[in-house]
């Protein structure tokens, strides 16, 4: 085995022997699980002597070898950079709740409550008050939600709840049993994410517990501080972001097979999934020739041509957190209309990259992309904002549109995602995800375009 030297955050290649590998070796998805030999990976573990850490792993064998990528973070960066305040995500959040005269919230959105106690379950509520977090789920989760929220019941004394066949009301019992205990009497609800049913369920739950509680819709609280991603967070987008840049090295071969566009994506989908991703980002966008005049095409039974202009739009899964990538590859050669249209929109996106940094408008980054469009005369065929911020969901605050009044801020993940679309004749579009540093940006994708 060769010797790994890692020295900060990033990727480090590791191969094994070939006389130590077979067929079918590979570490799995999670990087924890691996065929022997390269058994002696695994998440968490830190390297011996230095203050870095593994994060994920992920490898197959190619002609006898082992290729594997580990990604690690420096801890030290962690704890001296990272998280200057030290404050939990839920202690951050009661501030906000503070500054917000927000008493007690209930969140529902499943992917702010993954993002406050680690818990990735399908079902889930929880509580934040001043002297309370409590988190509610139903048995199907009963050993998975202690296991994925460990960290945070020692930091914040978070408190579980779970419902079982035959304690069926146990979820929302609790809820009531806290708000009364805790002296609520003014609760906020995610507005974007809890249904007018459910808001009504609660009204008549509470005034069957003869609760006065009043109800205020709220927006964004969570969100805002999902906005700026921390080291850890970053690191698990990168590994994401390099999954899929691999996926797309492996899978454009088959191109050369004139694949149709669903066999194309299905390509995509599994080498990403065979290089450890959890899944994809969202349905894979593969657009041929006049389908790639559709921004979001669902892909087709129709031959990608050689000559075909593709928008492949897709992402990888990892720890959670998600990649977002677009290139427009051809097999053979892009000629006329559609390779000026390709050097337009490449121009653009760098345009727009070039003003990466805090303090930048998110309009103007939408600006600079779309005027080297529309000085180009093509302005009417780029219709859709030019980017949006990326992390446990896909499409995350900030926004980078015209009417976006937010700047950008170390530690945001956004796309930049100009295109140029033609009916009848193809579209490029062009796409990377960044994180904004504390001079300019950083790319997380890195597929040659
Ligand atoms: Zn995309
Ligand atoms: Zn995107």
């Amino acid at each position: 085995m060769s010797s790994l030297c890692p020295s900060e955050t990033g990727k480090a290649e590791l191969f094994v022997d070939p006389g130590l590998a077979s067929s079918g070796d590979y570490l799995s998805s999670d990087g924890m699980a691996v065929a022997c030999p390269i058994n002696t990976v695994s998440c968490g573990r830190p390297f011996p002597g230095t203050s870095v850490q593994i994060v994920g792993a992920s490898g197959y064998v190619e002609e006898g070898w082992i290729a594997a990528s580990i990604y690690y973070m420096d801890t030290t960066n962690l704890v001296t950079t990272a998280q200057p305040t030290q404050l939990s995500r839920v202690d951050r959040l009661r501030q906000l709740m503070g500054e917000n005269n927000v008493g007690a919230l209930l969140v529902s959105n499943l992917a702010n409550i993954r993002y406050l106690t680690g818990f990735s379950g399908s079902a889930a509520l929880m509580l934040v008050a001043h002297d309370i977090v409590l988190l509610t789920t139903d048995s199907r989760y009963e050993v998975q939600v202690k296991e994925e929220t460990a960290e945070v019941a020692s930091s914040d004394a978070l408190e579980i709840a779970v419902s079982s066949p035959s304690m069926p009301n146990k979820q929302k019992d609790a809820i009531i049993e806290t708000v009364r205990s805790s002296g609520i009497n003014s609760l906020s609800m995610e507005a974007d994410n809890i249904t007018w049913a459910a808001q009504q369920r609660w009204a008549e739950l509470f005034a069957e517990s003869q609760l006065d509680i009043s109800f205020v819709p709220q927006s964004g609280l969570v969100e805002q501080l999902r906005l700026i991603k921390d080291e850890s967070e970053i690191v698990l987008m990168e590994r994401a972001a390099s999954i899929a840049d691999d996926a797309l090295r492996e899978s454009t071969p088959t191109l050369d097979s004139n694949p149709t566009e669903s066999q194309f994506a299905l390509e995509v989908d599994w080498w990403m999934r065979r290089l450890g991703a959890e899944d994809r980002a969202f349905d894979t966008i593969v657009a041929a020739g006049p389908n790639g005049a559709k921004p979001h095409a669902k892909p087709s039974s129709v031959a990608i041509g050689s000559d075909d202009a593709v928008v492949v739009d897709f992402g990888a899964v990892f720890g959670g957190y998600r990649s977002d990538m677009t290139r427009t590859l051809c097999d053979g050669h892009l000629s006329g209309e559609i390779a000026r249209v390709y050097e337009i929109v490449l121009y653009a996106q760098q345009a727009g990259i070039e003003l990466l940094r805090p303090g930048v408008k998110c309009a103007d980054i939408d600006m600079a992309c779309r005027k080297v469009i529309e000085d180009a005369g093509y302005g009417e065929y780029f219709n859709h904002s030019t980017g949006h911020g990326v992390g446990l969901d896909v499409h995350e605050l900030p926004v980078l549109s015209t009417n976006s009044d937010s700047e950008l801020q170390a530690g945001m993940v956004v796309t930049v995602e100009p295109g140029i679309y033609i009916p009848n004749v193809g579209g490029v579009r062009i796409e990377d995800m960044l994180v904004i540093t504390s001079d300019g940006s950083r790319s997380l994708t890195s597929s040659p375009k």
